[in-house]
């Protein structure tokens, strides 16, 4: 059997108006770095006709494989299934939009080519990046880096190569509630980094909803950290301790005569302290149902069917 020197994993959702032009410029690029090279395109529950053209290209191209998930699994799933689904001794991943320049696998290849196990790519620039996700993107890594023992580089991408012998140690990491970048900092080896500027999205829209980043952030920190369970622990101290401070001066004024009725610190403190409690049992619940999701120990994802008909294995 051919050894396989270059995988492509590309995740995608409804992205039928990208993934011809990706292919058509990703192919030349592949093409020179060598001829044993195969694409893996994982469809994360499209219901446009995404895998129809993936398909077609796979009857083209025997290099190219099309993996359809059940359902919509997630970016981070789908990036996981492509990867397990991959053989090449080097693994790039990317997004289907054109976001990620195709060209700049060669940039990635040559430095695996010096030695590098991972090698990373961090955005200089963003085109079309509302101002809101700008500020929230932001403030989540200054978080994250604050709330974790890993760090995270504010403009990092999904878009990497990793070798096969750090592409198997990351699929030995099972857990559910994904955040690659954080896995991929967690595992050390030897990484580098090289920058490049993101051009506007070919076709479609972003398909990273409101909900959807909230929920991914919510994953890169608790996945990383238990400091905001602890939060609650001091929350709670400065609570009591105010309270404490507020009783020594109410028992003054009951015995000074001077009797207020407190209407007013009644209600604030109950609000207070009823809005720290709903907050901290908020916290122990996305705690918990991660745990819950583990506890489950159901697949990562499933398969609805390949490209080919051929047998398929996983290269874990
Ligand atoms: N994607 C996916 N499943 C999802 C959401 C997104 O496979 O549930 C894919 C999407 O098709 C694209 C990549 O993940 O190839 C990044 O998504 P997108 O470009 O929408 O994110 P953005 O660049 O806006 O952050
Ligand atoms: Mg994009």
């Amino acid at each position: 059997m051919k050894q396989t020197q270059i995988s492509i994993v590309i995740p995608l959702l409804n992205e039928e108006g990208n993934i011809k032009v990706l292919y058509e410029s990703l192919l030349p690029v592949v093409e020179k770095i060598s001829a044993d090279y195969e694409i893996v395109f994982v469809d994360d529950g499209s219901k446009d006709s995404s895998f129809d053209i993936i398909t077609k290209i796979s009857q083209l191209n025997k290099r190219v494989l099309g993996i359809s998930l059940s359902r919509n699994f997630g970016h981070q799933i789908a990036l996981s299934a492509g990867l397990e689904h991959a053989s090449g001794e080097a693994v790039v991943m990317l997004d289907a939009d054109m976001q990620h320049p195709p060209e700049i696998i060669v940039d990635l290849y040559n430095k695996y080519k010096e030695g590098f196990d991972i090698v990373n790519t961090i955005r200089t620039e963003t085109a079309d990046v509302g101002i809101f996700k700008k500020i929230t993107s932001y403030y989540f890594y200054k978080l994250i880096n604050r709330l974790s023992d890993i760090h995270i580089e504010p403009a990092a991408a999904d878009f990497r190569l990793m070798n096969r012998k750090t592409v198997n140690a990351f699929l030995q990491m099972k857990e559910k509630d994904r955040f690659t970048r954080g896995l991929v900092s967690w595992m050390g080896f030897k990484q580098a980094q090289i920058e490049y500027i993101a051009p506007q999205r070919f076709a479609g829209k972003s398909k990273y909803s409101l909900l959807k980043m909230f929920r991914f952030a919510a994953d890169g920190i608790t996945a990383f950290s238990a400091k905001p369970l602890r939060v609650s622990f001091f929350a709670g101290i400065i609570v009591s301790f105010t309270g404490l401070l507020y009783a020594i001066y109410a028992i003054f004024q009951y015995f000074g005569g001077k009797n207020i009725p407190g209407w007013t610190s009644i209600l604030v403190s109950i609000l207070i302290i009823g809005g720290i409690q709903l907050i901290s049992i908020g916290i122990i619940g996305e705690y918990l149902a991660r745990v819950f999701n583990e506890a489950k120990n159901r697949p990562m994802y499933l398969v609805k069917e390949y490209t080919t008909s051929e047998e398929i294995s996983t290269h874990v």
